[in-house]
């Protein structure tokens, strides 16, 4: 699936050529010039992860970096810092504001993208061959399967697609008109009712591996895919 990456930096070249760099790499990239700008594309869409320059018009990037660290929507969203040289120090600052990683300027397209792919590997626990490993639990893109342990766990295509989903977005509450739209898709007519059918379909597939605790109900709110109770 295509990464959405939001770049969000006030300095024109940069952003340009941040842009264009995750664009011939495969990704799609968003910009803002400013966190207000930044904060508006984040209603739109959380991105998969984002790229913050230090020193913005206004409020800081690592001003803003605690503040996404704070709110539920984007408290799991990888970031980036794009520091200048000299900044190092401040790195600690960044550290505790639960910054990802740090590039620091001039940086080339080669080292940038790297930085992005390993983070998005190890925050989405995703590594090349497509394999994605919650506690116990297996699942591979490429083959289309599922493992417990060593078993392969048979699964309809709909489960597939749901677990598959939970296990790249994993502790985060989704509800179920949420899911529809990532896991069936928008523009398609299903009732929500729908998605707890898949969900106790999962749940049954999930219970002979004593995995069925993963997939949990959020009371009013919806469902969650987590390893820890
Ligand atoms: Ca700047």
């Amino acid at each position: 699936m295509q990464k959405h990456i939001l770049i969000v930096e006030d300095e024109p070249a940069i952003r340009d050529m941040v842009a264009f760099a995750l664009r011939k790499a495969g990704m799609q990239a968003i910009h803002a010039a400013d966190v207000r700008a930044a904060q508006t594309a984040i209603a739109e869409r959380v991105p998969d992860l984002i790229l913050l320059d230090w020193m913005l018009p206004g409020t800081s990037g690592i001003e803003f970096a605690r503040r996404l660290r704070r709110e539920e929507l984007t408290r799991d969203t990888p970031v980036i810092m794009l520091t200048a040289r000299g900044e190092e120090a401040d790195r600690v600052n960044g550290l505790d504001a639960g910054v990802d990683d740090y590039v620091v300027k001039p940086f080339s397209a080669r080292e940038l993208i790297a930085r992005i792919r390993a983070v998005l590997r190890r925050t989405h626990g995703e590594d090349s061959d497509g394999v994605i490993e919650v506690a116990g639990l297996r699942i591979d893109s490429a083959a289309h399967r599922v493992h417990a342990a060593d078993q392969i766990i048979p699964i309809g295509p709909t489960e597939y697609r749901l677990l598959h989903f939970f296990m790249t977005h994993p502790d985060r509450v989704y509800s179920r008109s949420q899911l529809l739209d990532h896991v069936w898709g928008g523009g398609v007519y299903v009732e929500e009712r729908t998605v707890d059918v898949h969900i106790r379909r999962l749940r049954v597939i999930l219970a002979p591996h004593g995995l069925d605790g993963y997939v949990q109900t959020v009371r009013g709110a919806g469902y969650r895919f987590s390893a820890s109770t």
